[in-house]
């Protein structure tokens, strides 16, 4: 007798928002007789807002969430873990990778900091990194209020959880995951891929301290994506997608199409920062941190085609496309 099992109900919740991003988007899902939350919104009253409304529309409450599943730790993905949990304590799962970050461990976040802080200088930024920096450790402090609070239930790939596969999809963030349902082809992706927008891959601190290829591993991520089948996938941000392999191809190309324009903007030697200013003009500053994720990531890509080489003088690092040997 073939069993067939069920998708998942899916009740998204929506919050509009005038950002880039659209809406930020989580998702309360009932499969194999458990009521699931994934995700968690923005910490805001909206937000909240929202969440009770759509709990309420299909007669649920608080009380009725047997888990909140986290994609990953950014905080507008984990905004509304603390409130829920005051009312009931609900566990709560997400990728080993991300618990220092949702604690809020400060020697780790303090190392992330030096990080930052040396990469920007070897990649020739001035003043805009000291801007940064200076912005990170405040941030730091302020953001002491985002500490997730309570036990955390670790989640590797491979995992099994309520019926949906824990699939590693880092790139975006170290810790990010996929949530997948195999029978139905369902997938929640968090912002791994999102349709209106191209999603960053940000560099950052791995668990032995260096600097993550972050771009490298999030094309590898993608690349993962397109072998396994999806009917339909709920993201972060933006349209839930039909279409996915087709977004993921999309995000593939323009990829690769930044990196050829990178190469050519590479035939004189130069620092990231100065290949940033040109490539980005004023965005240089305003989206100093973006911007730079962004081109280090295509950078450490190009490296590893074989497209460019770079050479490091007095702390610097200075890139340059490789010479076609003549003869
Ligand atoms: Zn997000």
């Amino acid at each position: 007798m073939k069993v067939t099992v069920k998708a998942p109900t899916v009740y998204p919740i929506i919050v509009p928002t005038k950002m880039s991003l659209h809406t930020f988007n989580f998702y309360l899902v009932e499969t194999a007789g458990k009521l699931l939350l994934i995700d968690a919104g923005v910490e805001s009253d909206k937000c909240w807002n929202i969440f009770q409304d759509v709990l309420a529309a299909h007669n649920y409450s608080i009380e009725d969430i047997d888990a909140i599943i986290l994609t990953h730790h950014h905080e507008d993905h984990i905004g509304l873990v603390n409130r829920i949990r005051t009312i009931k304590d609900i566990p709560l799962y997400a990728h080993e990778k991300g618990f220092n970050r949702l604690q809020r461990d400060p020697i780790f976040l303090e190392k992330r900091i030096e990080l930052y802080a040396e990469t920007f200088q070897e990649m020739g930024c001035g003043k805009e990194a000291e801007i940064e920096i200076a912005r990170m450790k405040k941030a730091r402090i302020e953001n002491e209020s985002q500490t997730i609070h309570g036990e955390i239930l670790p989640l590797r790939g491979g995992d099994n959880l309520f019926g949906f596969q824990v699939i590693e999809t880092p790139g975006h963030a170290l810790d990010h995951i996929m949530l997948y349902h195999e029978p139905s082809e369902t997938a929640f992706t968090g912002d791994q891929f999102i349709e209106h927008s191209s999603t960053n891959a940000l560099i950052d601190l791995d668990e032995n301290g260096a600097r993550t290829l972050s771009l490298l591993i999030y094309e590898a991520s993608l690349r993962h994506l397109l072998t396994i089948p999806m009917s339909i996938a709920y993201g972060g941000h933006g349209n839930i997608m039909e279409n996915p392999h087709e977004i993921i191809t999309k995000h593939l190309e323009r990829i690769e199409r930044k990196s050829n324009k990178v190469v050519q903007l590479l035939q004189e030697e130069k620092t990231v920062a100065a290949l940033a200013r040109e490539m980005y003009g004023g965005k240089y500053e305003t989206l100093f941190s973006l911007v730079m994720s962004d081109l280090i990531g295509h950078t450490d890509r190009l490296e590893q085609t074989g497209e460019i080489s770079k050479t490091y003088r007095d702390g610097v690092f200075y890139y340059r496309q490789k010479q076609e040997e003549s003869h």
